[in-house]
């Protein structure tokens, strides 16, 4: 059973998800190119090495952490469980699911 329009809320969400790669490969990006190979390391290992030690660590943090949850809210969305909280199932409220469609929590368990 699905009270939300899943396609409308999938579109946002892979949307979001787009919005947040293309971020996070605008930050990774110019690393791989210089500085992994600089110092000799495996471009695999070297990305998040290299994530870690910018300056904009933390926003890469945040942004790949929202990508997980957009991620999340995905499979919820396909297996119709989208709208409510992942620890206590009590339905989000309309006005957080507005903001940020990829909640998969209510306020009470906001990370
Ligand atoms: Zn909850």
């Amino acid at each position: 059973m699905t009270d939300f329009d899943q396609d409308a809320v999938l579109a946002e969400l892979d949307e979001k998800a787009m919005e947040l790669r293309a971020k996070l490969a605008e930050l990774t990006a110019p690393v791989d190119a210089e500085t992994v190979i600089g110092f000799g390391k495996r471009i695999g290992d070297g990305t998040t090495q290299a994530i870690q030690q910018m300056g904009d660590a933390s926003i890469a943090q945040s942004l790949a952490g929202t990508l997980d949850q957009v991620e999340r809210a995905r499979e919820k969305a396909l297996d119709g469980t989208w709208g409510r909280c992942d620890v206590c199932q009590e339905p989000i409220p309309e006005g957080r699911l507005s903001f940020r469609p990829w909640s998969t929590t209510c306020v009470d368990y906001a990370d």
